[in-house]
């Protein structure tokens, strides 16, 4: 894949037949991947062909191979031009994301009851494949309310507060939810897992905020050095696994009746404005709400947990999604247009006055939530003006060692052993758990996020270390 440097954190693939628009990869030249173990660039390129897409295909620094579209990737196609909409755009995690919660304790205040605290945490976090839930749903009545409502739903029936939904994307709920498009193979799955955190990459930590870049802004965040924060990040479970898989499905079956033809079979798609891409964005849009109640419930275990054994309060800064397709407008030639925004592994970065921001924010722009790694640190960024990808930045700091290659790295070592020689606690997770997600699996967060700063996506406002974590 022949790579043009445009500036020092930008790279462009140009476009050749059959790809409609270039590739731009935002990274720092050691960023880049590795083309012989990760293919991952030319999914960007393969993404590029795709009918409607505009301006260019999109990758963040922390891209890795993924289904189709690379994770880390960027994708909007033109909705009244034959745009196309992809499950493999959005990923099998429909909705995926990560909520911040800050507490009103310092981390020296902590340190006596972290111990009695990540305990608690740990009984109180449903985990594991298909292990319990917060919610047990006894009828498909009640589902749909979750599929239609996210985390409205949730706070409606007391698991936590109003205010909770100004700091939510889409107030907590995205709109045209359909679940009628959502197969009885998902809302089985679905039914057993409402408040539960997942497994592997997914995971409830506590966290203290080591560096402040911004103080205004952190202010605005509600966020301040030495505080105790608590980050989640988990998505929608079963449910919005088996929406992907059902939906490429019915995608594959229909494209060449579209006229789509595509290079890889991974980035099955229809046309936004037919049947199949309709019915897609229905069920996506269930998956997204059920993930974001999720994230709710698992945040009131959290809080319950933190009033008894600290008596502190726990209060939301900010709940995005990294896994989502979105119709958004934006301009594009100097046309406003309607576009279908896929974001795989990417997140929203909104800039100061964004009409989506709650009034609170609307002078500071969107607190964007980085994880890194359970043994090294996460990032708060926000949005800057006038950033390129349509206001997108990257979602983590990507893997680059696969789950088996890492459990190979770590094979005659011991992973919890080395994260609690540095003081961070771990509760219930597996040794393979632990060895899949061990920091060295991961990129540098650190390198990560000066890549998306450098190339204008976003901007630092604070770095959080991790205290403990609970796994899934
Ligand atoms: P993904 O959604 O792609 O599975 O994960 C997003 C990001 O979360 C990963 O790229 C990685 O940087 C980060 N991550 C995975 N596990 C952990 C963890 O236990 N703690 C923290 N802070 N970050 C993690
Ligand atoms: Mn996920
Ligand atoms: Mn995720």
């Amino acid at each position: 894949m022949e790579l043009v440097e445009e500036s020092p954190y930008r790279f462009r693939i140009d476009r050749h037949d059959p790809m409609r628009v270039p590739g731009v990869v935002f990274a720092s030249r050691s960023l880049l991947p590795d083309a012989g173990a990760d293919k991952s660039l030319e999914q960007v390129a393969n993404v590029a062909t795709l009918p409607g897409i505009v301006d260019a295909s999109y990758a963040m620094p922390d891209v890795h191979w993924g289904y189709g579209f690379p994770i880390g990737g960027v994708a909007a196609t033109d909705v009244a031009h034959g745009g196309v909409v992809s499950p493999g755009g959005v990923g099998f995690d429909i909705s995926c994301g990560v909520r911040l919660l800050a507490a009103d304790v310092d981390r020296d205040g902590l340190r006596p009851r972290l111990d009695a605290l990540m305990d608690g945490l740990g009984e109180a976090t449903p985990r594991g494949m298909g292990k319990g839930a917060v919610w047990h749903l006894s009828s498909r009545k009640e589902l749909d309310a979750v599929l239609r409502g996210g985390s409205r739903y949730a706070v409606e029936r007391g698991f936590g507060v109003e205010r909770d939904l100004h700091r939510c994307e889409d107030h907590g709920a995205v709109g045209d939810a359909d679940p009628a498009q959502v197969g009885e193979r998902a809302i089985e799955r679905g039914a057993r897992q409402v408040g539960s955190l997942g497994s592997g990459n997914h995971f409830l930590e506590v966290q203290a905020v080591e560096e402040v870049y911004d103080e205004a802004t952190a202010t605005a965040f509600g966020l301040r050095p030495g505080q105790v924060c608590v980050m989640i990040h988990c998505g929608s479970r079963g449910l919005g696994h088996q929406i992907c898989t059902d939906h490429v499905r019915a995608m594959e079956k229909v494209m060449a009746r579209h006229g789509i033809h595509v290079p890889d079979r991974q980035l099955a798609c229809a046309p936004v404005s037919s049947h199949e891409g309709r019915a897609y964005l229905g069920a996506m849009a269930a998956a997204a709400n059920y993930a974001r109640a999720n994230r709710q419930l698992l945040a009131d275990a959290a809080r319950k947990v933190f009033a008894r054994v600290t008596g502190s309060r726990l209060d939301l800064v900010y709940d995005i999604s990294h896994n989502l397709a979105k119709i958004e407008e934006h301009e594009v030639d100097g046309e406003r247009r309607a576009l279908c925004v896929h974001r795989k592994g990417a997140t929203r970065a909104l800039p100061p006055g964004h009409a989506d921001l709650p009034d609170d924010l609307r002078d500071v722009g969107q607190p964007v939530l980085i994880p890194g790694s359970m043994g090294t640190g996460s990032y708060v960024l926000t949005g800057v003006p006038g950033a390129p990808a349509f206001a997108s930045t990257c979602h983590g700091a990507g893997r680059v060692q696969s789950r088996k290659q890492a459990v190979k790295a770590e094979r005659g070592l011991d992973p919890r052993g080395q994260l609690e020689a540095r003081d961070i606690a771990v509760r219930g997770a597996s040794r393979r758990g632990l060895a899949e997600e061990m920091p060295s699996a991961y990129k540098d967060v650190s390198a990560v996020v000066a890549a998306a700063e450098g190339a204008g996506l976003c901007r630092k406002v604070a770095r959080l270390v991790p205290l403990g974590v609970v796994k899934g």
